[in-house]
């Protein structure tokens, strides 16, 4: 495998920075920082104006056909400058899993619609009791003419108050052995019978329970056969996973970068001249290079055609866990003041280590818990048998 990216990828990162320099505004991380919200319509329709909600799809579909590297650099650069990407991310999970097995009604509604950056899609798997054993869920959908009606309610569906459908996964076959009485639905979101109840998490991102009572959707936006819900979210969960990489913790090592090579006020020399700091950072670099190459093998896997099962569960699994590890070891290095916040000027670092902190619980859970990847890695890796 040849690591390099060469000059066309290299270009493309030129380009995502100069993008980010002029719709990353001041103005628009402080709005994320004040509301948690990761999803700004304004950077989304730039982004869509400059063709870039999926950069990686084929030119005809509203793409820019960029090679999987390429896309891969894009994100990369948002994710590192810490882009509102999440209404983006989820919806394109949707739109890839429309463009695999939706039908043609389904692709012409939906698919135009994302890339122009006109709607987005949110994720609702999780249930207030359950949320990696997905396959126990309990929102019921029950058919009635060519109409389904919707029970029930959901955890965590991150952006439901910016989002124009849920990608939904209800129970329509109760007898059914659990896995095979599932269907899935893109239930639009902006109707009676939906209540949205925020929520915030330790790091302050906004996240959501809904509920859902009555709720109508028409026949035509079942997605996949009905009671085949399973197949469907296979695909769904490994493209969720497949996107998860460590953009935050480059954000933070950049940060402490800057911190250890200032000499502070009244010092006489920048704290990279102490060896332990040098250690540290040396660490947490030589992880997140690990975390970058193991999104890019995920994502050649996804250029070859094929879905990412466990290169991806590898990638989210490594790079979550690296944040958490990497944020409690330099927030240790920076002693009481690095436990300011960012915003306090006299933050260490811009707080970055102390957000990091906060953040890094999350990402090892959504998208799939540790645990879950870890024992996707031994099953279908390894081929050791199910867990009992
Ligand atoms: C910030 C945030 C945003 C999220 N956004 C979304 C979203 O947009 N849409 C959505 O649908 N969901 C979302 N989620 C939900 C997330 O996917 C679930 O929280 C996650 O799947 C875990 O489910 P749970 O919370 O029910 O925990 P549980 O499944 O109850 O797990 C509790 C603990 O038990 C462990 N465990 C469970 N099963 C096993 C097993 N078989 N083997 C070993 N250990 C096990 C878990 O690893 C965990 O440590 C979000 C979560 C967070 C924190």
């Amino acid at each position: 495998m040849d690591f390099r990216l060469g000059e066309a990828a290299e270009d493309v990162r030129r380009q995502a920075r100069q993008f980010l320099e002029q719709h990353l505004t001041d103005e628009v991380k402080e709005k994320m920082h004040t509301t948690g919200v990761h999803h700004d319509w304004d950077f989304h329709r730039a982004l869509s104006e400059r063709g870039w909600v999926a950069p990686g799809w084929p030119v005809e579909l509203g793409g820019q056909g960029y090679s999987v590297v390429e896309g891969l650099v894009m994100q990369e650069e948002f994710h590192q400058a810490g882009a509102p990407t999440y209404g983006v991310g989820t919806t394109m999970i949707v739109a890839g899993i429309i463009r695999r097995l939706g039908t043609p009604a389904q692709k012409e509604l939906v698919i135009p619609r994302a890339l122009r950056g006109e709607i987005i899609i949110v994720l609702g798997f999780t249930e207030p009791e359950c949320g990696s054993v997905v396959v126990a869920a309990q929102t019921r959908a029950v058919r009635d003419g060519d109409e389904w009606v919707i029970n029930g309610s959901k955890m965590f569906t991150t952006n439901a108050q910016e989002g124009d459908y849920a990608f939904m996964l209800t129970r329509t076959d109760p007898d059914a052995p659990k896995h095979k009485g599932l269907t899935t639905f893109l239930v639009p979101l902006r109707q009676p019978g939906v209540e949205i109840r925020p929520i915030r998490t330790l790091s302050g991102e906004r996240t959501n329970l809904t509920f859902y009572t009555d709720v109508r959707v028409e026949d035509g936006l079942r997605i996949g056969e009905v009671d085949g819900g399973w197949d469907v979210m296979a695909v769904g969960l490994s493209l969720e996973r497949a996107g998860a990489q460590g953009g935050e913790s480059s954000r933070m090592l950049a940060a402490l970068e800057r911190w250890a090579c200032t000499t502070p006020e009244g010092g006489s020399a920048p704290p990279a001249s102490d060896p332990r700091v040098r250690a540290r950072l040396g660490r947490a670099a030589a992880e997140n290079e690990v975390s970058t190459l193991l999104a890019r093998r995920s994502g050649w896997v996804q250029d070859s055609g094929a879905l990412p099962g466990v290169e991806g569960s590898m990638a989210k699994l490594f790079a979550s866990e690296a944040i958490t590890r990497q944020s409690a070891d330099l927030l240790d290095m920076l002693g009481p003041d690095g436990m300011r916040s960012e915003g306090d000027p006299t933050a260490l670092a811009g707080g970055a280590a102390e957000y990091a902190y906060r953040f890094a619980l999350g990402t090892t859970t959504y998208g799939g818990t540790s645990e879950v990847q870890r024992n996707i890695i031994a099953q279908r890796g390894l081929g050791l048998p199910r867990p009992r």
